[in-house]
């Protein structure tokens, strides 16, 4: 196994290499919130599969679901308006869910990649349908993350995920993100450093002409880019701005929706509604692919309304809405609200951030701990703090090693520890992971 899966499985955002020196852990079990590997290793998934797994591995209802879809119609497809029963009680569940974010129906895709692609899509048909197809360019934060498809990555924050593949989407440009830690203004005041960065998107929309601009893409709290919540202030700016300019704000809940900041969605976290939510990983908790992008009453009226012909032609996936992703998708919907994982989100979240803290009191190599908002967490790791020196890449290894063997998946995400483990976990499963991690930063101190 571990020789095959050296040689022949290419893994997405690794050294080809990598796997031949230093064969990662191949996971053969998962119960709870824990996950065994193949040597029989048991530890604590502190990353949720991929920030998705917010239920656990052992989720009955889910699979019970899932086999009694494919019992009673494996597929059918929801293009040119046919449908199936599964995905349309799903709709009513998810414009109930998502009714305090102002948003009512739901365009189904297969993930996060894709649910971010057809937003982009739909912001720039959207005001076609309305006339104003000057209306094309895209802004978002650097930082930010909107998966890998071609408007996706030209969005993308990092340019790391988007040189090497360029030239990609013209027209989209990356204002500062919030990001305390480090930023170019030198600000570490969170409030007046989300100042700056709304004026720097004003600066740019100005710069680029409003009617230009079809629509700004942002995580409510940056995942992949580090875990960085923005000031309270920043996502209302935003909001605001973007209305002043006739801008739509897609928000880009990949991550965030479903309990994960311990609020339903990021958006609400903040109190902002949004004219599109992008979401996938925890609609289905890791049980299917499958994903949805929320749509607010204001975009669907200018589809509904176009009698041009243009709405109906564009985005659509052969698995948009694949009955048995629905079923997985309503099963864990029910799980999410019974259990309401956001109060645990919110609990135990406050008690890792906690942990964390004190862990940084204790390491020097800690730079920054970034969290408070729910089961989302990072630690960002320097070789000295006065210079915040990024951390090298070997040493960052042998603690991720280390706090492996201690008992607990973390992730490494360049010079930063990334947590987000199930929002199912208990106090004693956050105690070892902050256990391991201790154990992990002692084995390089
Ligand atoms: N948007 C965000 C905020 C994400 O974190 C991710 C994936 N980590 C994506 C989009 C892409 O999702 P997927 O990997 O399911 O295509």
């Amino acid at each position: 196994l571990k020789e095959n899966n050296a040689r022949h499985l290419w893994h997405p955002m690794a050294h080809p290499a990598d796997s031949l020196a230093n064969p990662p852990d191949i996971i053969v079990g998962g119960e709870g919130v824990e996950i065994t590997d193949v040597d029989g290793f048991r530890s604590v998934d502190a990353v949720g599969g991929l920030w998705n797994v917010n239920l656990g591995y052992s989720c009955q209802p889910v699979k019970d679901a899932i086999t009694a879809q494919l019992d009673k119609l494996p597929y059918y497809s929801i293009f040119r308006g046919t449908s199936n029963d599964a995905v349309i009680e799903l709709s009513w569940m998810l414009k109930e869910f998502f009714a305090p974010d102002g948003l009512s129906r739901a365009f189904f895709t297969s993930g996060g990649s894709d649910s971010v692609e057809v937003s982009l899509r739909l912001a720039r048909q959207y005001h076609k349908v309305r006339g104003e197809a000057g209306r094309t360019k895209f802004l978002s934060l650097k930082k930010g993350y909107h998966g890998t498809h071609t408007l996706g990555a030209s969005v993308n924050g990092n340019a790391n995920f988007r040189t090497q593949y360029e030239p990609l989407m013209a027209g989209c440009f990356h204002i500062p993100a919030p990001y305390t830690y480090r930023n170019p203004f030198n600000e570490t005041d969170p409030e007046r450093l989300a100042q700056m960065c709304l004026a720097a998107l004003e600066d740019e929309i100005a710069f680029q002409g409003a009617g230009t601009i079809a629509a700004f893409i942002m995580e409510p709290v940056l995942g992949a880019g580090g875990v960085i919540p923005p000031h309270e202030s920043f996502m209302p700016g935003v909001r605001e701005i973007c209305d002043r300019n006739g801008i739509l704000l897609i928000a880009d809940e990949v991550i965030t929706a479903f309990g994960r900041t311990g609020d339903w969605t990021g958006s609400r976290h903040w109190g902002v509604q949004p004219d599109m939510a992008c979401t996938a990983k925890a609609i289905t908790n890791g049980y299917f692919p499958f994903g949805a992008v929320m749509l607010s009453d204001k975009i669907v009226e200018v589809f509904e309304s176009d009698t041009s012909g243009k709405a109906s032609i564009g985005s659509g996936y052969t698995y948009s809405g694949h009955p048995v992703g629905a079923a997985a998708a309503i099963a864990c919907l029910k799980e999410t609200e019974r259990l309401s994982v956001k109060d645990n989100a919110a609990a135990r979240g406050a008690q890792l951030f906690d942990g964390l803290k004190a862990l940084q009191a204790k390491f020097e190599l800690i730079g920054d701990v970034r969290g408070g908002h729910g089961l989302m967490c990072a630690l960002e790791l320097v070789s000295d703090r006065a210079s915040k020196t990024a951390i090298d890449k070997k040493t960052v290894g042998r603690i991720h090693r280390a706090t492996y063997e201690a008992g607990a998946m973390v992730r490494v995400s360049g010079p930063n520890i990334i947590l987000s483990p199930p929002l199912v976990l208990t106090a004693a499963h956050v105690d070892t992971i902050l256990s391991a991690l201790d154990a992990g930063f002692a084995s390089v101190a």
